[in-house]
């Protein structure tokens, strides 16, 4: 069953073909509901404090946690902002950068990832966004 935040979130933010990193989403029920403020932090689950990522993306991202808290910081604070403006073309680029920067080392990643194939994925969609006309 999806939470019904990720309902509500998913009816503000729109659903596109991507989530917050940009990992392709293939079913709806596949997005789950990433705290951008940890709830030991006192982060509430709530739309404010909320990204949409896929199941993929948010393994990742608690990867990149655990070996590069700097990085992690960052893409957070870049949630923030897409959060806070329901859209942010520059943030998710500058997140894709960030994750392509984390594939580039030989840090670990989930094993449901594949490096090569993830890096290209991310690569297309940079290339795809830089032809596209935003109004
Ligand atoms: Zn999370």
């Amino acid at each position: 069953m999806m939470k019904d935040i990720v309902v509500n979130m998913i009816k503000i933010y729109g659903l596109t073909d991507r989530d917050w990193m940009s990992f392709k989403i293939t079913s709806k029920r596949s997005i789950t509901y990433h705290h951008i403020i940890k709830t030991e932090d006192g982060g509430k689950t709530t739309i404010r404090n909320g990204a949409l990522l896929t199941k993929k993306a948010h393994n990742l991202l608690h990867c990149i946690e655990y070996n590069d808290l700097a990085m992690y910081k960052e893409i957070n604070a870049l949630f923030q902002i897409i959060n806070k403006n329901k859209c942010g073309k520059e943030e998710l680029e500058q997140i894709r950068f960030l994750i392509l920067k984390y594939l580039d080392t030989k840090e670990p990643i989930p094993k449901d990832i594949e490096r090569s194939y993830t890096k290209k994925m991310l690569l297309e969609c940079s290339n795809e966004n830089k032809f596209k006309i935003y109004v």
